[in-house]
């Protein structure tokens, strides 16, 4: 179908670029086809036997698309995405080449790759490093300016299979909660007509200005956040840009965005205008975690691009403007059951209600247990910025639950026969039916760093940056040892004939007493959180390096390799990557900004200030008068410049040996007196173009 001016509809072309089932049917054969598209449905392996006509047929597709060359698409530890192509061509001896691709390149590659940092999992005389096909994420295509890519997404694994990127783990920790999942529905006698799987709706805020600023800007060029800038008079007062009417040359980057992702198979739904000027949003429909993470990994990539066409650039860091929101990706985690239903849906009868509740409680259990290893998933330097200062969830993680479903696990904690002072009953799992949840809460807490909305939990401390799989590797692990404790204890019930629903009702009733100082619905911005927090235990690891050491903690190094997520040696090498990540990080950012003032901005100051001097000498030349003000200008500017040269003296030593503390302390001391003269200078002298143009001229 097309539309009045010629265009087609979006089933028209939706999942074009993608080798997905519907185009395998038109190039497998009946039994290839059925073989792959049960291992896609139930998450399992290639059969080897049809892999060379796989392959074959996703080149004769590919190439139909103009591709030339294919390349196994991982996900290193660097925290993006990663490509080597090789082309489809073979010598056929007569002096000409043939277009070949054997389902062996398919299932692995060797890309070697062996300068991505591994924590030292990969000693030099066992370097190699294999990708794999892991064929439940489809490949699809990569369109260049000539030509066109065949993208095969792959998990990147050591000689010994040591995970060396972010997809292995995920897929590890999907089988390890579908596993619980599968566990719990047998004891609950529900129907399992599929392979249960967590699902991850992700969120994406992000930024555009005009790319003619970015360029002048080299801060933003190479650590992807000002460095400088004063904050403007207006910026975000008065929240006119959140969900405002969206600008034609934004409109027109989403409309691109939007076909190129859909043709991309991947499903986006909502977009929208930010809080922070210059500042939007885009979320997809909710998909299997896998592919919802592919998805937003290109998705990101893809924003870079047409951004580009567009004459913008996207800035995807945590905290590109200080003064203003910085960027978050929401993390919507919930579970599709065996059953093919929500799992973390409150059910229309008391059964359905047992399922959720244990899903609740399992969840919360989780969450208070492993806080910490929950708040580490989420440290950067970009997300440090965010975290914690009254615009993105602390660094404390509680969980919000809302009124009405507070007051139903307050219920089940006071256990059954006892009247409650709310609603004068309690409930019984399994026996009563839950009242009607509102499905969208009108008192949603949007302060809250992991939020029950309705029928998924939302984390919010994932930083925009940042490939999701971390998060959810984490959430699906710690929940399902949650489940798989729960799941030991409703077994034995059931072994000693017990009440089933009694039994439920005593776990969860044990859960709620151990674990509810993590549920918070009150106000997370406040001083008296933090402080209430610290009463109840509730870790608060505020940076980077405080976080990632609750990863090495001994029940958390014990519940990974429990639960075959990450070997103890994987999350070392981990720790390792992530923290150096940090350091490098702080340490070039403290050069860049030494640079910066040293040889751009601070020249600019003293010119102005030769300027400025001679004009007021000539000026009381000629007038016979002091110019009292002028010359009080020009002391504060030439005082500030002293203080901004021994400033980044200062910084220059830390980073030559002090702490990454001590460099980032230094930089914030030099950023204060630059940005305080950047109020000085006329803005024609100075260097850099200022937060009003980059956030409103466009
Ligand atoms: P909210 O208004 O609470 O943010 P939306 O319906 O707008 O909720 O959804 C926000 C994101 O949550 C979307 O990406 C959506 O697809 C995702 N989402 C909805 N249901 C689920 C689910 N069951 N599992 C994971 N993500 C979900
Ligand atoms: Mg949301």
């Amino acid at each position: 179908m097309t539309t009045e001016n010629g265009r087609k509809t979006v089933p028209d072309y939706y999942g074009e670029n993608v080798f997905g089932l519907k185009i395998m049917r038109n190039y497998l054969s009946e039994k290839a086809y059925k073989s792959l598209s049960e291992a896609i449905k139930n998450n399992g392996a290639l059969d080897p036997s049809i892999a060379d006509e796989v392959a074959e047929a996703m080149k004769n597709w590919a190439v139909s698309k103009g591709a030339t060359h294919y390349t196994h698409w991982f996900q290193p530890l660097t925290g993006l995405t990663a490509e080597k192509h090789d082309s489809f061509i073979e010598l056929d001896n007569e002096g000409g080449v043939i277009l070949e691709f054997s389902g062996s390149a398919l299932i692995q590659g060797e890309p070697d790759a062996s300068s991505f940092p591994s924590g030292g999992l990969r000693a030099t005389f066992e370097a190699r490093g294999y990708t794999g096909w892991d064929p439940t994420s489809p490949a699809f295509i990569k369109e260049g300016p000539q030509g066109a890519t065949l993208c095969i997404p792959t998990y990147f694994v050591g000689w010994h299979g040591e995970a060396l990127d972010k997809k292995t783990p995920l897929l590890r920790s999907m089988k390890a909660i579908s596993k619980q999942i599968t566990r719990l529905a047998k004891i609950l006698n529900i129907k399992i007509s599929q392979s249960p799987f967590a699902t991850l709706g992700g969120e994406q805020e992000y930024f555009l200005i005009d790319k003619k600023f970015y360029d002048q800007r080299i801060d933003l060029v190479q650590t992807g956040r000002t460095l400088f800038g004063k904050a403007p008079a207006k910026h975000q007062q008065m929240a006119d840009h959140y969900f405002g009417a969206i600008k034609d040359r934004v409109i027109a980057f989403m409309e691109d965005l939007d076909r190129e992702m859909w043709r991309l198979g991947a499903p986006l739904k909502t977009r929208h205008n930010e809080v922070a000027p210059g500042q939007y949003e885009v979320a997809p429909i909710f998909e299997n975690q896998n592919i919802a993470v592919d998805h937003n990994m290109l998705t990101m990539e893809v924003m870079q691009k047409v951004a580009k066409r567009h004459g913008l650039a996207c800035l995807l860091h945590e905290k590109p403007f200080a003064g203003v929101n910085g960027s978050g990706k929401h993390c919507n985690w919930s579970v599709t059951g065996p059953d093919g239903k929500n799992w973390l849906s409150p059910g229309a009868n008391p059964h359905e209600n047992e399922r959720f509740l244990i899903m609740l409680c399992a969840v919360i259990k989780a969450v208070d247990t492993h806080a910490g290893f929950l708040r580490a998933s989420v440290a950067s330097a970009g997300n440090d910025h965010r975290l914690g200062s009254h615009e993105a969830p602390p660094a404390i993680v509680s969980v919000y639950l809302g009124d009405q479903l507070n007051d139903i696990i307050e219920q089940i904690e006071k256990g059954s026969g006892i009247k409650s002072s709310k609603n004068g009953g309690t409930l019984e799992v399994g026996v009563d039916s839950l009242p009607n949840l509102p499905r969208h809460a009108s008192d949603r807490n949007r302060t809250s760093p992991f939020a029950f909305t309705g029928s998924k939990f939302e984390f919010r401390a994932v930083g925009s940056a940042m490939n999701l799989s971390g998060a959810n590797v984490v959430l699906n692990t710690i929940v399902a040892d949650a489940l798989d404790e729960i799941c030991g204890k409703l077994e034995d019930a059931k072994k000693a004939d017990k009440n089933m629903n009694k039994a439920v009702q005593n776990i969860l009733q044990d859960i709620i007493k151990k674990h509810k100082r993590v549920i918070f619905n009150g106000d997370n911005y406040t001083e008296e959180w933090v402080k209430e927090a610290k009463k109840r235990g509730l870790p608060n690891l505020k940076t980077t390096p405080e976080a990632l050491k609750a990863t090495l903690e001994p029940a958390v190094l014990a519940l990974c390799e429990k639960h075959g997520v990450l070997t103890k040696k994987e999350m070392m090498s981990r720790y390792e990557v992530y923290l150096e990540a940090y350091e490098t990080i702080i340490k070039y950012e403290a050069g860049l900004a030494a640079d910066m003032a040293k040889t751009t901005i601070l020249p600019a100051a003293m010119k102005y200030q030769i300027e400025l001097a001679e004009t007021i000498k000539s000026v009381e030349g000629i007038n016979k008068t002091k110019l009292t003000a002028s010359r009080k200008l020009l002391k504060e500017l030439s005082l500030k410049t002293e203080e901004a040269l021994s400033a980044i003296g200062e910084l220059e030593k830390s980073i030559a040996g002090g702490s990454a503390k001590d460099m980032k302390d230094n930089a914030a001391g030099l950023r204060k007196i630059i940005d305080a003269m950047e109020g000085l200078v006329p803005a024609e002298d100075w260097p850099l173009p200022s937060y009003a143009e980059m956030l409103f001229m466009m």
